[in-house]
């Protein structure tokens, strides 16, 4: 069998935002398209390997993570200075004002379902 798979989720992520992150990283690692069909089907857990961290995460927002799909996308925008998050399926691109809190001057963040990348330190 072949070796679970690491999930490199961006760890300067808000919680929620990491969640996500997460979770759709777990999803691509397993090949579930959703949350659903992930749970349905117990042995692909075997296919991805979470720290004891990730799996925090992952338990603490059930309510986010039941509604990520990567096709088509389903993923999260949390805005940086309110952190009212909606689901959303596509980038709003950078620097997008909040439009979730009247008068908030915060701006969206897109959770990706591409890993994080390597930090230069970790990269050698
Ligand atoms: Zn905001």
């Amino acid at each position: 069998m072949a070796k679970p798979k690491l999930v490199r989720d961006n760890e300067e992520l808000p919680d929620v935002a990491r969640a996500a992150h997460i979770g759709l990283l777990t999803l691509k690692a397993t090949g579930c398209s959703t949350w659903k069909m992930l749970v349905e089907s117990p042995e692909t857990h075997a296919r991805v390997q979470l720290t004891a961290e990730q799996q925090q995460l992952i338990d603490e927002y059930p309510y986010v993570v039941q509604y990520l799909r990567l096709a088509p996308l389903s993923t999260l925008l949390i805005c940086t200075n309110c952190r009212r998050w909606v689901l959303a399926s596509k980038n709003p691109g950078k620097n997008a004002k909040c439009n979730l809190m009247i008068g908030c001057a915060g701006t969206l963040l897109y959770v990706s379902s591409m890993p994080a990348r390597l930090k230069a330190e970790d990269a050698e």
